[in-house]
């Protein structure tokens, strides 16, 4: 039989279903919103429907937005011609952050794993080789992660979507700043040396 009392129980189980937290911090956590403010757990049982009610996938970018097409999409001062792909939409922010992107983007909630059993046809891709095929395109840049899935997802993407007066890049990976090359491993060092550049 449950210490608790069935709600409180209730929350508890819901709360351990979360990623990264388990029965100790589901407890702290349903003891906080029980002793927070009638407004304050109102809040959150609010916020936590609307992210449900109202947001969902760009039908052209399959960023998550509350308006479709996302910001980014129906932005008339970015270059629409210039596509920013991305494994997962928590990455637009990491492009972002550059200030030197003026492009959009393309989400693929995912890579290709086929140690997982992710394959090409789990990702989002359709409706990028749609704009691509469309003549919507100049410039493709694969920026997913530089992980072994990361990797084979650009050479996939790369052999998709190639087309005459599509240029198809990948960002350069290399050694993080601030740190000694003496330290990087050999995949970051090739990569380094890889994406040099002309000064
Ligand atoms: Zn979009």
């Amino acid at each position: 039989m449950s210490r608790f009392a069935e709600p409180m129980t209730r929350l508890i189980d819901e709360l351990k279903k979360l990623p990264g937290i388990g029965s100790k911090t589901a407890q702290r956590l349903a003891f906080h919103i029980l002793r927070s403010s009638d407004d304050d757990a109102e809040a959150l049982a609010a916020a936590v429907r609307d992210v449900k009610a109202s947001l969902r996938l760009c039908s052209i970018c399959n960023n998550i937005t509350d308006v479709d097409p996302c910001v980014y999409c129906a932005s008339a001062t970015r270059n629409q011609r210039q596509v920013c792909v991305i494994e997962e939409p928590t990455n637009i922010a990491a492009v972002e952050k550059t200030k030197h992107f003026n492009g959009v983007y393309h989400v693929l909630h995912g890579s290709i794993s086929p140690l997982h059993g992710v394959g090409p046809e789990q990702l989002r891709i359709s409706n990028l080789l749609r704009r691509v095929e469309n003549d919507q395109v100049d410039e493709v840049i694969i920026a997913t992660n530089p992980t072994v899935e990361g990797e084979a997802t650009a050479a996939y993407l790369s052999q998709q979507l190639k087309r005459p007066g599509v240029k198809i890049t990948r960002i350069a990976m290399g050694i993080p700043v601030g740190s000694d090359i003496e330290y990087a491993d050999e995949i970051t060092m090739l990569k380094a040396m890889e994406g040099r550049r002309e000064l």
